[in-house]
């Protein structure tokens, strides 16, 4: 047993696994963004931090590499200790049971929801490896956070074996209403081991409301205190927007505490980049080549909850109804294509390649391509360029648990005008009221907002973006830092306090 002060249990390795010349290095990411760099920081606020992983494995239960390894980067000193899974486990905990069946039902799409091909049973055994680890390398006053509902069912493994475990769960995804969740046939395993949790926390109040819902319908759960819902969230009037959150659920003699806050960007990592003589020169480039058109960017993965096909449409609509705007802008769209081989994403690919190479087909020319497509993942040093450059963000998912590209849009322009073009039902857009609301599911709406993007005066562009930046810049991935770090504050005072009361007596 190690005896880390926070062990973090996330489904991803956080470094790159790197051959050099058959001896294995392990690197941080390339890619500078997203949750993993966010999530590496915590370890430089502890004194020794682990974070607990799978790597793919040949044989089940038995690993053919070192489990235990120290990573010393510019985060600080941690160790990861990686389970040992096989391609089968993989295919059958990830790629089936998490994307085919939980995906679809927490962004709310249950007519894509695939039971028939789920085994619960792995689901719990892999989910049981993960819960197992965390117990192992957690000292005993340790935070174990989990994350994401691929790893829904480890808080009731440490649980059961570990009565005084704190642990703390934070969901990536949004967090459905009871009428969507109940569809899942294992809801009350599901809830249950969320309400083992201390520490719950959702990216916003609706996703957090949901959840309490949900724990209240199927186990009775009493709710605690609501509290008014402030800064950074829109308290009315909008999608996702909800005037008051509640604050904790008691239960069986427990009480978990609910929080709601979003992850934020790096901005000022963003505008570095930005700032780098070779990022300035592809800046100009892409303006240059560009030429005098408008340029529009959308951003994401293939993924049918990200409205590429809606998007597609409506810029098809676009060069329909406004023919003048042929050869006079250009959509740069980004659709990574996925690592999964699955009929769902497979079919969401296809069809985003079949409809570019349609608008293309049907309003371009010799010499003007209205979209330019890339399957490939863009390095992030080189999309901020693309945000920098770009006139319009148009960011349509249907479903979205937050939205990071959003935010980066608007980091990067760093001042720029440009527009931001926000489906309402993306979790950022709970926080961004500036940006151009659009509703993926209208034809008209998203009529209605790409023309509002497109020919906005230059001062409303100017202020919306003003207030963009504020908010991007204030409620940053920083910010989000040292509010879960206030939570954890928290949670570890309240134990101490509850074991020197327990001593009194
Ligand atoms: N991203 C990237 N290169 C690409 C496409 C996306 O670096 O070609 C990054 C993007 O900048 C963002 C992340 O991948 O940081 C996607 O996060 P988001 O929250 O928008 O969507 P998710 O994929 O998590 O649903």
């Amino acid at each position: 047993m190690t005896n880390s002060s926070l062990g973090i249990v996330y489904h991803r390795q956080p470094y790159e696994e790197v051959d050099v010349d058959g001896k294995i290095e392990f690197r941080e990411n390339k890619s500078p963004n997203g949750v993993v760099p966010a999530l590496k920081g915590f370890f430089g606020s502890v004194d020794k931090g682990c974070w607990i992983a799978w790597k793919q494995s040949e044989q089940e239960g038995v690993a053919n590499f070192d489990q235990r390894i120290e990573i010393d980067d510019s985060f600080g000193q941690y160790e990861v200790f990686r389970i040992p899974m096989t391609a089968k486990q993989v295919k059958s905990f990830y790629h089936i049971t998490s994307k085919e069946a939980l995906w679809p039902i927490l962004h709310s799409f249950p007519w894509m929801f695939n039971y028939d091909a789920v085994d619960w049973e792995t689901f719990r055994q892999v989910n049981k490896q993960f819960a197992d680890a965390a117990i192992e390398q957690a000292a005993d006053d340790a935070i174990i956070w989990v994350h994401d509902y691929n790893l829904w069912l480890v808080p009731s493994y440490i649980r059961q074996k570990k009565p005084d475990a704190r642990i703390a769960f934070f969901h990536h995804t949004p967090f459905p209403s009871a009428d969507v969740f109940n569809i899942l046939p294992w809801r009350e395993e599901i809830v249950d081991s969320l309400l083992c949790c201390d520490l719950l926390g959702f990216h916003i109040p609706r996703y957090a409301e949901n959840f309490a819902g949900v724990a209240r319908a199927l186990r009775g759960v009493e709710l605690g205190e609501r509290v008014k819902v402030g800064a950074p969230f829109v308290d009315q009037g909008a999608a996702l927007s909800e005037p008051t959150v509640v604050q904790n659920i008691h239960h069986q003699g427990r009480t978990i505490t609910l929080d709601a806050w979003p992850i934020g960007t790096n901005p000022r990592m963003i505008n570095e980049h930005l700032s780098d003589f070779d990022a300035g020169q592809k800046v100009f480039e892409i303006r240059n080549e560009i030429g005098n058109q408008k340029l529009l960017v959308s951003v994401g993965r293939v993924d049918y909850v990200k409205g590429s096909k809606q998007l597609l449409e409506g810029y098809d609509r676009l060069l329909t109804r406004r023919p003048e705007l042929k050869s006079k802008i250009k959509l740069f769209l980004v659709c990574v294509a996925p690592a999964m081989n699955t009929d769902a994403y497979r079919n969401a690919q296809e069809e985003v390649e079949r409809l570019v190479g349609a608008v293309n087909g049907k309003h371009g020319n010799l010499t003007w391509t209205p979209i330019m497509l890339s399957t490939r993942p863009v390095p992030f040093k080189e999309l901020v360029c693309y945000y920098r450059a770009a006139d319009v963000c148009w960011t349509p998912p249907l479903r979205d648990g937050l939205n990071l590209v959003a935010k980066e849009f608007v980091a990067a322009q760093n001042g720029e005008p440009g527009a931001l073009v926000l489906s309402e039902f993306a979790g950022a857009a709970a926080e961004l009221p500036d940006a151009v609301m659009t509703n993926p599911y209208s034809h008209d709406d998203m009529d209605r907002a790409i023309d509002l993007a497109l020919d906005m005066p230059l001062d409303e562009r100017r202020a919306r973006m003003d207030r963009l930046r504020k908010n991007v810049e204030t409620w940053d991935v920083h910010y989000w830092a040292d509010h879960v770090m206030g939570k954890f504050k928290a949670l570890r005072q309240g134990f101490a306090q509850e074991k020197a009361n327990q001593k009194a007596a």
